[in-house]
């Protein structure tokens, strides 16, 4: 099977590395869900979007819109040349990625250290979270409403923190243990600080040092952190991979890398046919539940007033609207690793540099919990990658019984669609630093672009 690098010409292989370093730098400035939005908003309105709460009357052809959701979920719309109802192609990708969050009371004085408690979020493997450069990114909502941004640790003259890990020498015990419980979830306590204040009388002086530079700094007290949302990500920045530089290293590619891709896609079309939609959803990480997850009603309220905008109805109109959409969850897949290459059936894996891939069903123990797509539509998607000239392949997690995982598209498959999952093959996902191919990331953009201009 020919890679996607053997069929791109030279003015091809230009347009990815532009488009690469785009999403590099983008990926770069968005490793919470609120920062990607509030950056995919900023891309969106230089493009003629306009939030849909500010615009009023009649909607027509090409008018292109947003909503946001509690700062957490965006939506765009391209209004297309026939009426919402007879359907809308969509592309829905969640911008929540694993990371360890701050719990409500996180700071602690131990051994002469200032420490914050953690709970991690997603599913991960903690021992990879140890011994890195971490940073913190998020808001703390003050009692009288005013919300405080946080972020330490992006730039290059910031200090960063991190969860320590017992020295080689003394692991005796550590290195018998079991990968699942070498480091213990509630082990991952950052270190954030080392210096007393000079108070013989205070029992905690290391964390009242610490305290007192947040209320200086922020004009936070400890007990703003009960409603504060701190996102503790990993502070590298995303570099190019591989001394050939073909593929890029990062946190989050999962799922930012399809979220850019498809918010690539709407924003650089034309007026479609169809109505196009992009989904950007939060919490899909720990199952898509809460106001902001894939099963709020929020999605559905925002068609509701599409409809009443162009005039075709409300719930009939919703019901007929959804049962004539079609959808690719734009979720990323995994891409055969070569030195773990034996949890793979290489006939029906994904590899990183052959395209877009397409997963029939995702799921776990006989494809449980998933989304199993309709060969009809499968089928009509196949013929409009063709025709785009766009290179994609087929796949599956890993082999049969090897673990598994899900994705949105069966909560968007329950609303009565057509939906199938379609995203970028990565290595090393869940990890701090995935690894994705510039030649898939082009592809996938190609193939979201096809999918909203060509699906009928
Ligand atoms: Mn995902
Ligand atoms: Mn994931």
């Amino acid at each position: 099977m020919k890679t996607v690098w053997e069929t791109y010409d030279d003015t091809r292989r230009k347009e990815m590395s532009v488009f690469s370093d785009e999403y590099r730098s983008f990926l770069n400035r968005t490793k919470t869900e609120r920062e990607f939005v509030s950056e995919a908003v900023k891309l969106a309105e230089a493009e003629g979007f306009t939030n849909i709460s500010e615009s009023v009357g009649e909607l027509n052809p090409g008018d292109r819109l947003y909503a946001i959701n509690r700062n957490k979920n965006l939506c765009l719309f391209v209004i297309g040349e026939k009426p919402v109802r007879d359907g809308l192609n969509i592309l829905g990708a969640h911008i929540d990625s694993p990371r360890l969050d701050l719990k409500q009371h996180p700071l602690f004085e131990k051994d002469g250290y200032a420490l914050m408690d953690t709970h991690y979020y997603g599913g991960i493997k903690k021992y990879q979270w140890v011994t890195r450069p971490m940073a913190l990114h998020g808001v703390v909502v003050k009692k009288d409403g005013t919300t405080v941004p946080i972020c330490i640790g992006e730039d290059p003259d910031d200090p960063v923190v991190g969860v320590s890990d017992i020295l080689i020498h003394l692991a005796a015990k550590q290195m018998e243990k079991k990968a699942s419980e070498a480091v213990e979830g509630e082990k991952l306590d950052l270190i954030v600080g080392s210096i007393p204040v000079e108070d013989k009388d205070e029992k905690e002086p290391v964390k009242k040092y610490l305290l007192d530079l947040l209320k200086e700094k922020y004009d936070i007290e400890e007990d703003d952190f009960i409603s504060a949302e701190i996102e503790v990500v990993p502070a590298d920045p995303v570099r190019d991979f591989g001394i050939d530089r073909s593929m890029i290293m990062g946190y989050g590619h999962d799922d930012r890398i399809c979220a850019y891709t498809s918010l690539r896609a709407i924003i650089d079309m034309k007026i479609p046919k169809r109505t196009s939609c992009c989904i950007l959803t939060d919490k899909e990480e720990i199952g898509s539940d809460g106001a902001t997850g894939m099963k709020s009603r929020w999605f559905e309220s925002i068609l509701v007033n599409l409809l009443d905008r162009t005039n075709e109805g409300t719930l009939n109109g919703l019901n007929t609207t959804l049962a004539k959409s079609k959808m690719l969850s734009s979720d990323v897949s995994a891409g055969v690793d070569p030195n773990y290459d034996a949890v793979f059936e290489k006939k029906n894996a994904a590899f990183l540099g052959r395209g877009i891939c397409f997963n029939k069903y995702t799921g776990a123990r006989g494809k449980g919990g998933c989304n199993d797509a309709n060969p009809e539509f499968i089928a009509e998607v196949r013929r409009v990658m063709d025709e785009a000239g766009v290179v994609f392949q087929t796949g599956e997690i890993g082999a049969v019984d090897a673990g598994g995982g899900g994705t949105i598209a069966a909560i968007l498959a329950e609303l009565n669609m057509d939906v199938l999952d379609a995203g970028v093959p990565v290595l090393n996902m869940h990890a701090p630093s995935e690894l994705a191919s510039k030649a898939d990331l082009y592809e996938a953009y190609r193939a979201y672009k096809a999918f909203l201009e060509k699906i009928s």
